[in-house]
């Protein structure tokens, strides 16, 4: 009988918000250190899983910082600066915190904050590119999401698929055939707090930072 061997794993102990037990497979290709709402190290040196971590995200969102080195931006989790104690005080406020801002942005399905939008000219006669950077406020987004623009039935567009916000490779159809690949899940869906990149193709689209998209 074939054997069926999984990595090695690493159990973390417990969560210091919920009590849930982290084990991670460290060798796993599919595990992001906190790019996927990943268990992150907080500030007293305790854990807190990824699901208590993204509920806290719509209020410490994710932000991309340099790494040591310099040459790459690697997400960073603000809520890792929280000590357990604060985590667990949070938490028991984040689902009014979240109404909060449903009620604040309309309860559209999911608002996204634009904070840059960058352009490549898709050849002739071809649509062009849209790379848009920003924040989800809250709710989830996935590729071929229709969106519309600004909060009153503005300009509607379809995501052509999510990318990294800060990669350096120009936006191409490549992008798009690998972000729509289902098995890359790093982008398969944004959710509230995440920083994310949005990729349109269009023939025009009237969009600048400061702008919000929205989904229904
Ligand atoms: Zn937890």
């Amino acid at each position: 009988m074939a054997e069926y061997r999984i990595g090695d794993t690493l159990d973390l102990g417990s969560c210091s918000a919920c009590g849930n037990v982290i084990v991670i497979e460290p060798d796993n290709g599919l595990f992001r250190p906190q790019g996927c709402g990943n268990p992150v190290r907080l500030a007293d040196g305790s854990w807190l899983c990824g699901s208590c971590l993204r509920k806290l995200r719509v209020k410490y969102p994710q932000e991309y910082r340099m790494d040591p080195k310099g040459k790459k931006m690697q997400p960073y989790e603000r809520a890792a600066d929280l000590t357990a104690d604060k985590a667990k005080q949070e938490l028991d406020q984040v689902h009014d915190y979240l109404e909060d801002l449903r009620e604040k942005y309309g309860f559209h399905q999911a608002v996204f904050s634009v904070e840059n939008v960058d352009v490549k000219k898709g050849g002739f006669l071809k649509p062009s590119f849209f790379k848009v950077t920003g924040h989800v406020i809250y709710g989830t987004f996935t590729p071929l999401d229709e969106v519309s623009i600004g909060m009153n039935s503005g300009q509607k567009v379809k995501i052509s698929c999510l990318d990294n916000p800060h990669s350096s490779v120009p936006v191409s159809d490549t992008t798009i055939q690998r972000g729509t690949n289902k098995l890359l899940i790093d982008w398969a869906w944004v959710e509230g707090g995440e920083e994310a990149a949005f990729i349109f193709q269009e023939k025009s689209l009237n969009l600048k930072p400061g702008d919000l998209i929205v989904r229904d």
